[in-house]
């Protein structure tokens, strides 16, 4: 069996929606390829595929291992450039 795969998203430009920017977006799945081929065709998320249309590229910028609980623990987090070693590089 398959484990589960949380993974970050970062995207090349932040999506602004009123006065929210978001640039990061974390999900988790069975099977990563398939799933990062559907975001990149604008079709994973709502989220991606407004930052696909809008012409952001996606880029997978780490994992995890787990399933829900490790996607809902990160997102509780609210802070997914903490965990994104792209931004921490920009922030050097
Ligand atoms: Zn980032």
């Amino acid at each position: 069996m398959r484990q589960p795969i949380t993974y970050l998203l970062h995207l090349s430009h932040p999506l602004i929606a009123g006065t929210h920017q978001n640039r990061h977006y974390i999900g988790f799945t069975y099977d990563l390829p398939q799933r990062l081929a559907m975001h990149h065709a604008g079709k994973g998320a709502r989220f991606t595929q407004v930052a696909v249309e809008r012409g952001s590229s996606l880029e997978l910028a780490r994992t995890w291992e787990g399933g829900r609980a490790t996607e809902q623990r990160l997102k509780r987090q609210k802070n997914a450039k903490r965990f994104c070693p792209i931004c921490r590089c920009f922030d050097l």
